[in-house]
């Protein structure tokens, strides 16, 4: 037993690329949880330290600053008021109106549509490109017989021409056109989704319904935007994917990262901690589910996870949101966990729909459980489950979390297409792929958040290598993202 948590702890050491003398090592072992010891003191670590002693350690312990990144400078803004709200008109709880009729299809359709357009004409690059002017229908382009024309169109059908040309059907409210990109143009190389919406500038033909496009344009995050430093001094922690009540959830990596908060989150400002979903591994949610828990009562889950958020420092502000996993509606958006689920909470905890816009400090955080991965990597060529902050760079491209309809993430015909990403965020935040990657693509900080579950016998048969217990710490003034690692 002893033996083995031995290796575990030096396994731990290793990873980090850090040396223990012997008596740290000893230190450690008489620790009463070696491995959530060490790794506390691991994450506490400078970057550049390589070889720690007994007396590093117990200065680490003692708050002595000398392991401590940065640690010497800071001075905690006596900021206890947090600043936390959900963004208006965001959050489906209570708001959904769909009945699942035919209808409501239409209705949402239309309204992503006109969202997306509107996002598409707020787009300078697109409304400055050739020919001048403003955007015309599909139907007035054709009719005003060959001139250069703007439009906008979502994608209905794509193919591509026995000689390597691409085309692409797109409609608006009142027609059709086939957008024709040569197999020359450097478009061709561009990859569409079905069902999302894009602005082109070309020529009509005189006869039959071909638009040869001279430029494609997204609806995207306006180019050149780039994150501004603000004076804020707080920091966002993300857990996503605990699976609260798997056989793999991670105890100890979990334990941990609570000792790791507990000591440092109040010092660091890290005031806000996000959930996006996945919160618990729920039931029956793929085949053969029941041979992965380890508690398969439903409410039992909750109250497991509700007990341990009760250790996070009493600071910080706990957002919670569903996701494919959780006990709410599987179709996007999901409505915040309700009903007996919630009162497993402390009232302190916010819970919200999936996806969700939060306002922090002056700060736009989009977040968003991540299921539509699952089309983007089966639908969208040059996509994979291990770079899944691109597939959340091309949602953010699209300024929409899934624009796919039809394939494996289920979406609620609302009568708002809540999935559009209407403001350009700073944070956008994602889980459900268990992976751990972060980017900046135009100011927005784009975070796959990992996860609290190791290997399941259902990801080993398919072939999946999650990378989990890593949470990511914002910082709502400089942006830095850092990605804390409790393995
Ligand atoms: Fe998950
Ligand atoms: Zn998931």
């Amino acid at each position: 037993m002893e033996a083995g948590m031995k290796e575990e702890v030096l396994g731990a050491v290793a990873r980090r690329n850090v040396f223990l003398s012997p008596d740290a090592l000893e230190m450690v072992m008489s620790n009463s949880d070696p491995l959530s010891f060490v790794n506390t003191v691991l994450s506490a670590l400078s970057k550049s330290a390589m070889f720690v002693s007994k007396k590093d350690i117990m200065d680490c312990i003692a708050g002595d600053k000398v392991l401590f990144e940065s640690a010497n400078e800071r001075v905690r803004k006596n900021k206890l008021v947090s600043d936390l709200a959900v963004a208006s008109g965001t959050d489906v709880t209570g708001c959904s109106t769909c009945e699942g009729k035919i209808n409501d299809f239409v209705v949402y359709f239309k309204n992503r549509f006109s969202m997306l357009s509107k996002i598409l004409r707020e787009n300078r690059d697109f409304m400055k490109s050739e020919p001048a002017g403003d955007v015309c229908s599909i139907k007035r382009a054709f009719d005003r017989g060959g001139r250069d024309a703007k439009i906008i169109g979502m994608v209905y059908e794509r193919s591509e021409t026995r000689n390597g040309h691409k085309r692409i059907v797109v409609e608006d409210e009142e027609g059709k056109c086939t957008v024709l990109i040569t197999k020359d143009s450097p478009m061709a190389s561009e990859t569409f989704t079905d069902d999302e919406v894009i602005g082109v500038c070309g020529k009509p033909s005189t006869k039959g319904d071909l638009f040869i496009a001279n430029k494609i344009f997204r609806p995207d995050v306006p180019s050149g935007r780039r994150w501004v430093p603000s004076d804020s001094s707080a920091s966002v922690a993300i857990l996503s994917d605990a699976h609260v009540g798997s056989h793999t959830f991670l105890k100890s990596q979990w334990n941990a990262m609570i000792s790791w908060l507990k000591a440092n989150a109040y010092e660091s400002e890290i005031d806000y901690l996000i959930l996006p979903g996945d919160v618990v591994d729920g039931i029956g949610i793929y085949p053969g589910h029941d041979k992965d828990l380890d508690v398969k009562d439903i409410y039992r889950q909750y109250e497991m996870l509700s007990e341990y958020l009760k250790e996070i420092p009493d600071h910080m502000k706990i957002v919670v949101q569903p996701g494919n996993h959780d006990a709410v509606r599987p179709a996007e958006p999901q409505p915040a966990l309700g009903g007996d689920f919630a009162k497993c909470f402390d009232s302190e905890v916010i819970l919200t729909s999936n996806p969700v816009s939060l306002k922090i400090e002056g700060r736009n955080i989009l977040t968003y459980h991540g299921k539509s991965i699952d089309d983007w990597v089966a639908k969208v060529s040059g996509m994979s489950y291990d770079d899944p902050a691109r597939a959340m760079k091309e949602m953010l491209v699209r300024r929409h979390l899934s624009p796919i309809y039809g394939a494996k993430n289920p979406l609620a015909p609302e009568k708002k297409d809540y999935l559009v990403i209407e403001t350009a965020p700073d944070v956008f935040i994602s889980g459900h792929v268990h992976g751990a990657a972060h980017l900046d693509y135009r100011g927005v900080k784009v975070i796959n958040a990992s996860a609290w579950q190791g290997q399941t016998e259902y990801q080993r048969s398919h072939n999946f290598s999650p990378e989990p217990a890593v949470m990511p710490v914002v910082n709502l003034g400089s942006g830095r993202v850092d990605m804390k690692r409790f393995d």
